[in-house]
């Protein structure tokens, strides 16, 4: 049973289909397991295994289920607020997590690592402030595995499958956070920054009418980042910021993830999602 989306071409039902595939025209491959407990512990030969989580607001801890893989994504709110001890105990871990490596982004609730705002933006929601650069840096200079990205572009190692990884922590302004940007022209400046040879994007909040309704029923996502990914076609965008969109979208070019463990009620409620991408055929 399929449902259908706000954009007509929406095939994958969440809710039905725990396990989601895309073939793509080109011949690439990818199986996603939205229960990521359910993905057999041995992927397909040649595949790389990617784990997807977002939004743990340090309510998580090492008890919480995380899939083996070799490459974790988390797709920003690490923190609560973004405090240097919020900071720390993220980190802590993240480098707890056995997957070799582990490519974060920042959210709007990751204050201190949005340095160019952060004057502005912790009074009202810090008592006092942190000294944002060294906070950043407990997450950035951890090691183990840990590839922070904003606006950047990782190149993974042919081992890894070579994938090319775009990651961005900015997101609609909404309530003075980090990384708020003005719909409109100012999102469209930031989404041109996503480079067109992106295999994987890794963004905090999702694009409009894709896994982006609150409980209220609006929909929040961006609309100028769905005109980039319909412009660059991603294998995989994964997000998360809006907690009440957990699951998993496809059309025919792009697998949409949204990885929010949290629940709208910023309780941890949602399994990692998993999906084994097919090793790249060069063209
Ligand atoms: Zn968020």
């Amino acid at each position: 049973m399929a449902s259908s989306a706000q954009d007509g071409n929406l095939v994958a039902d969440p809710a039905a289909h725990r396990v989601v595939t895309l073939e793509r025209p080109d011949g690439q491959h990818i199986i996603v397991y939205v229960d990521g407990s359910q993905a057999p512990a041995v992927k397909p030969s040649g595949y790389t295994r990617f784990v997807c989580m977002s939004d743990t607001h340090n309510a998580i801890n090492a008890s919480y289920p995380v899939p083996d893989g070799d490459i974790f994504i988390h797709a920003g709110d690490l923190t609560s607020c973004g405090t240097s001890r919020q900071v720390k105990q993220a980190t802590e871990w993240l480098v707890s997590l056995s997957h070799p490596k582990k490519l974060v982004i920042a959210g709007n609730h990751d204050l201190a690592f949005d340095l160019e705002t952060y004057d502005q933006r912790w009074r009202g929601k810090l008592r006092e402030p942190d000294d944002p650069v060294a906070v950043k840096r407990q997450l950035t200079e951890a090691g183990a595995g840990i590839v922070y990205l904003e606006e950047t572009l990782a190149n993974l190692d042919a081992s890894e499958g070579g994938w090319h990884v775009f990651g961005s922590p900015w997101q609609p302004a909404f309530g003075g956070w980090a990384f708020n940007g003005e719909r409109g022209a100012f999102m469209k400046d930031r989404w041109r920054r996503i480079p067109e040879q992106t295999d994987i994007l890794i963004t905090h909040g999702p694009p409009r009418g894709i896994l982006d309704r609150v409980f209220i029923g609006e929909s929040c996502g961006c609309d100028d980042l769905l005109a980039r990914i319909k412009q660059v076609r991603p294998l995989v965008h994964v997000f998360g910021h809006i907690h009440e969109g957990h699951g998993v979208l496809t059309d025919e070019h792009t697998v949409f993830i949204n990885a929010s463990t949290l629940n709208h009620k910023y309780r941890p409620a949602h399994p990692a999602i998993v999906f084994d991408l097919g090793r790249k055929t060069e063209t």
